[in-house]
């Protein structure tokens, strides 16, 4: 594998802890569950782009980029971390959001603002065609004599993913260290860049366990497909044999409720579990909705105490105070 021949800018804080959440598993009679906390790699807020970030801008500085340009929606996690990590890498950033339902001057983007980002918000329906937005963007800036650097939404190119493959390690480490055998990981799917690492990395190291994409956003279908090809891209990357088809990623789509940012019931009920169960915060976007799909599991009977799950805590806890309204309803 070629991963330690990848440029890479150490950004994180790694390897993230590995802790076991017993009194959560002992309130929900359920699983032992472990939860990697990818909400503390560090930078910003912390979060999971910052791995993706590593391998990033380190392809941007090697380009010689001195602004990065940027899309997600106004509450960003990936913007900020981006941002975040441009600003230490010393060059400038351009975030390209779509307005969506939250885009007041809280949470990411107030903390956008005291980063003193460039932000452009803009109509939603413009997303459809983010790509052209981004390059008239890149444009524009060549003019002037920068050297612009486009991300697309949540890092999620092969290089970018490839941050995840690098977790797996970590995981497969840690695991050994401790001690413990996994059958279970659960990871949120949003753009489905971390799954694409995790399932490469997984494959890689023959770990007999299954990796369980909880989708907030788009169809499992859809994502699976979108998974397996992503991971097919990685592993080229990485001069790796293994190939993926969409029947060997899995991605459930039952807790996304009305759709992207909008919350349930079942992810308020996960937030406050969680913090009431072991003082760790879950975002309302993303984790809180895969924790409600793990205690939907343990409901079900899907998952009983004679298992072993990991929870992949991918952060975005700033979007809570964007959410306060709905959180204490
Ligand atoms: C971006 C994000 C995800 C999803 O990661 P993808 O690689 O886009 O699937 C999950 N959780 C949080 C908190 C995020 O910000």
């Amino acid at each position: 594998m070629l991963l330690d021949k990848l440029p890479r800018i150490r950004l994180g804080m790694l390897p993230t802890p590995l802790i076991e959440a017993s009194h959560l598993s002992a309130v929900l009679g359920g699983p032992r569950i472990f939860i990697k906390r990818d909400d503390l790699t560090g930078l910003g807020l912390g979060g999971n782009k910052i791995r993706k970030l590593e391998f990033l801008m380190a392809d941007a500085k090697a380009k010689g980029a001195d602004t990065i340009i940027t899309t997600g929606g106004s509450q960003s996690n990936h913007a900020l971390q981006t941002a975040a990590v441009a600003r230490q890498l010393g060059m400038d950033v351009l975030l390209i959001l779509g307005r969506g339902i939250h885009p007041e001057m809280q949470g990411n983007q107030l903390l956008n603002k005291l980063l003193d980002a460039k932000v452009r918000i803009i109509e939603n329906t413009l997303m459809d065609k983010i790509d052209e937005v981004l390059n008239s963007a890149a444009e524009e800036l060549r003019q002037r004599g920068h050297k612009p650097y486009i991300i697309p939404m949540g890092g999620t190119t092969p290089l970018g993913d490839v941050g995840y493959v690098n977790a797996a390690l970590e995981i497969y480490q840690q695991l050994k260290d401790q001690g413990v055998d996994i059958q279970r990981i659960f990871v949120t799917d949003g753009t489905g860049g971390t799954h694409a690492g995790l399932v490469v990395g997984i494959k890689y190291l023959e770990m007999p366990c299954q990796l369980i994409g909880i989708s907030v956003s788009r169809n499992k279908d859809r994502l699976k497909s979108v998974v397996a090809g992503h991971a097919h891209e990685v592993v080229k990357l990485l001069g790796m044999e293994p190939s993926f088809s969409p029947d060997d990623i899995t991605v459930y789509d039952d807790y996304i409720g009305e759709g992207y940012g909008i919350i349930t019931d079942g992810c308020v009920e996960a937030i406050k579990l969680v913090a009431q169960t072991e003082g760790i915060f879950l975002d309302p976007v993303y984790t809180g909705k895969t924790m409600a799909g793990l205690i939907d599991f343990v409901r079900k009977g899907r998952l009983s105490s004679e298992d072993t799950v990991i929870f992949m805590h991918t952060g975005g806890q700033a979007a809570l105070f964007v959410y306060a309204d709905e959180l204490v309803r």
